[in-house]
């Protein structure tokens, strides 16, 4: 069965509805649960497990140090095209937006990179609008082809592709694929996407699987908080999250957390998440899910990704620019996004190293594939975790 299969299926609005009776004793038993079904999951995720944030924490704390030990995996975006042909209410990049469009050359996105590389960036995460006539595959494929010699882990964070295009990337030195639904709600999706490729929710929803045939061997999602209710998207994202990870255990999921702060003066996010909704989200997500990844990026501001170190975030973006050149070039007119972190990729680690933890520049996913999260996850699959 497809995603989509398994997402109709499921019938979130249902699920969502019945978080609302969810009692304390149940939150509570599905704390004591040693291997927690999705059931304790939204029993997590639900309204009365708000006041169970401190054991859930601990717990989280406790499950993450097990499964990563102390490090926290650094990365960078490397912003290759402001180009769009979509116009997401929420987006720097919207077509209509009145911005310097700016994509680079090779030769400008190889020193872009080799600037990255000398701070110690081993993990680059380009990324680009969905402007196929100007940055088409093929381009990408060359920027893979003269980056992969200098860095261990190249991801990408792109317009949906098919299966075989995909395959060429990952031939071509592409190890992640980082993809968001932005919101699993259809109607919510249909509003904040009025026109181009992108209204296509189906395509959108079927990249994951796509780029796990091609042999992508690290699978991101998340959803674009603040634009349809975090319960309903928790619950969406822990079906996907699963369901990705039951048909590609060879590769790492990760889930990421984008939070809509600061948008454009036009667009109101729906249903904003507060800071304690988004921490319950994440911890609810690591019970459940013990071996994905969780993605923090500089979205956030720096006092809450440090409050977050040790609670179920393995990996977080530092030193963040949202536009193309930005490294070398800073021109915050022509970003996708505000960030709120504006620290130095130092500074970020070593705040890291201040709460105990490690911060790893070079891709790490590599030993986790190989250790026993994986395995242990393959056999509790095989024998039929619910
Ligand atoms: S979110 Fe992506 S697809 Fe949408 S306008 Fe921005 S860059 Fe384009």
């Amino acid at each position: 069965m497809t995603f989509k299969g398994l997402l109709d299926r499921s019938d979130v609005p249902r699920l969502r509805q019945q978080l609302e009776g969810v009692t304390p004793a149940r939150v509570e038993a599905a704390l004591a649960r040693s291997e927690p079904d999705f059931g304790d999951f939204l029993a997590l995720t639900s309204p009365a497990a708000e006041k169970y944030l401190e054991p859930m924490a601990q717990r989280v704390h406790d499950l993450t140090l097990q499964r990563f030990g102390r490090v926290i995996l650094l990365y960078t975006p490397l912003y290759v095209s402001n180009e769009c042909t979509n116009a997401c209410a929420y987006c720097g990049f919207n077509l209509h937006r009145q911005i310097e469009r700016m994509t680079l050359t090779l030769d400008e996105v190889i020193a872009e990179a080799a600037y990255l590389k000398q701070i110690g960036f081993g993990h680059l995460l380009l990324v680009c609008g969905e402007a196929p006539n100007v940055v088409p595959p093929a381009f990408l494929i060359q920027i893979l082809e003269a980056l992969r010699t200098d860095f261990p882990s190249l991801s990408l964070e792109i317009y949906p592709l098919s299966g075989p295009v995909y395959a060429q990337m990952t031939e071509a030195g592409a190890d992640g694929l980082t993809l968001y639904q932005e919101t699993y709600q259809r109607d919510a999706y249909d509003l904040v996407h009025p026109s181009g490729r992108k209204r296509n929710f189906d395509w959108r929803l079927g990249a994951l699987e796509r780029a796990g045939q091609a042999g992508f061997r690290r699978l991101g999602i998340g959803a674009l908080l603040g634009l349809y209710d975090w319960r309903y998207e928790a619950i969406a994202l822990a079906l996907h999250a699963d369901y990705l990870m039951r048909h590609f255990w060879k590769s790492q999921v990760t889930v990421s957390f984008p939070r809509l702060r600061h948008t454009p003066e036009a667009f109101q996010p729906a249903a904003p998440v507060n800071d304690a909704a988004l921490v319950q989200m994440m911890l609810a997500l690591r019970i459940y899910l013990p071996d994905a990844g969780l993605v923090l990026s500089t979205r956030e501001p720096a006092y809450l990704r440090d409050h977050l170190i040790g609670l179920g975030v393995t990996q977080m973006s530092a030193g963040s620019r949202t536009e193309p050149g930005g490294y070398l070039h800073p021109a915050e007119d022509r970003g996708q996004f505000l960030v709120e972190d504006h620290r130095t990729p130092g500074e970020v680690a070593q705040a890291i190293r201040q709460a105990g933890y490690e911060p790893v520049w070079k891709d790490w996913d590599q030993l986790l594939h190989e250790s026993t999260a994986h395995e242990n996850y393959r056999q509790r699959d095989a024998e039929g975790r619910s």
